[in-house]
C-alpha cells in the first residue's frame, strides 16, 4: 500500500474562522486543501487517523474534479439545500454529495484503495445515508476505546 502522502498545517484560528463561515460554527477539526491538510490540536488521539481518512477522501474528489466542479456542485447543493429545503448551514454541509462521502467511508481506513472515480456524484447525490447523530455516536464510541 501506498502511503498517502500530504503536508499538515497546524492552524486551529483559522480553523475556527473558515468553519463559521461554511457551517459547522467554529467546530472544524481538520480541513482538505490538496495537498495540506489544516488541523487542530483539539483531535482526540483515536480519531487522528479517522479524520485524516476523511481529509483523504476529499484529495481524491478535489483532485479528480480539478477542485472547480467539486466547488461547483457544491455551490449547488447548498444554493438548493438552504434556498428549497429551508436547512440551516450545518444542515447543508453534512448533506453535501462530497460530505456524505466522506464522512460515510470515513471509519473504513481501506476506502481510499477501492474507491471508484466520482463516487460523491455516482454514489450520493441521491443517496445521502449519514446522519450526523449516527456519526457523533460512533466517534463518542471511538474516543472512548483504549
Ligand atoms: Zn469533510
Amino acid at each position: 500500500m501506498r502511503k498517502p502522502w500530504y503536508i499538515e498545517i497546524k492552524a486551529t484560528k483559522f480553523l475556527y474562522w473558515y468553519s463559521k463561515f461554511t457551517g459547522t460554527h467554529g467546530g472544524a477539526k481538520m480541513a482538505a486543501f490538496y495537498p495540506f491538510i489544516f488541523t487542530t490540536s483539539e483531535i482526540h488521539p483515536n480519531m487522528r487517523p479517522y479524520f485524516i481518512n476523511h481529509e483523504l477522501i476529499h484529495f481524491a474528489q478535489q483532485l479528480e474534479t480539478l477542485f472547480f466542479f467539486n466547488w461547483l456542485w457544491m455551490s449547488i447543493e447548498s444554493g438548493y439545500y438552504t434556498g428549497f429545503k429551508n436547512m440551516t448551514l450545518f444542515e447543508t454541509y453534512v448533506i453535501h454529495a462530497s460530505e456524505q462521502e466522506a464522512y460515510d467511508n470515513m471509519f473504513n481506513l481501506e476506502y481510499l484503495q477501492s474507491r471508484k472515480h466520482f463516487s460523491q456524484f455516482r454514489k450520493y447525490i441521491k443517496n445521502k445515508p449519514v446522519i450526523w447523530t449516527e456519526y457523533l455516536d460512533k466517534k463518542q464510541k471511538i474516543e472512548e476505546s483504549i
